[in-house]
């Protein structure tokens, strides 16, 4: 169910544009409105859930099952040469929406501009 005042839930509604790289019944997946590299991603779960802490199996297997397929159509599609998935998890750890979210980042060498 979508979370009120989640930026999100308000995304997967169709309320906030975003620019769609995949979709299905329980993950979308758009690319990050800052775009640390080209391609950046954000990869969620349909289901509203803060974080890591607070995600079931059954989600976080729907949400983990998706991430090859979807990283392999970022590669297909931006060319990079390798690829790291980040998530953080509280404000300590720089988590600053509370929606669970896998960043996929697309590297293009030492200065890609993630470091
Ligand atoms: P966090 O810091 O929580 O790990 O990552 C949140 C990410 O969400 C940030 O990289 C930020 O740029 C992205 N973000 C925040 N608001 C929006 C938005 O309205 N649209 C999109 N596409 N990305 C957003
Ligand atoms: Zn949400």
């Amino acid at each position: 169910m979508a979370h009120e005042d989640c930026i999100f839930c308000k995304i997967i509604d169709g309320e906030i544009p975003s620019a769609k790289v995949y979709e299905d019944d329980a993950v979308y997946a758009f690319l990050d409105i800052s775009q640390v590299t080209k391609g950046h991603t954000l990869v969620i779960p349909k289901t509203h859930t803060k974080n890591i802490y607070e995600t079931s199996p059954e989600i976080a297997s729907e949400l983990f099952e998706r991430i090859p397929k979807i990283a392999n159509a970022i590669k297909k599609a931006y060319r990079p040469i390798g690829m790291n998935l980040l998530n953080n998890n509280e404000k300590p750890a720089d988590q600053s929406v509370f929606h669970l979210h896998i960043h996929l980042l697309p590297r293009y060498g030492k200065d890609d501009g993630f470091s």
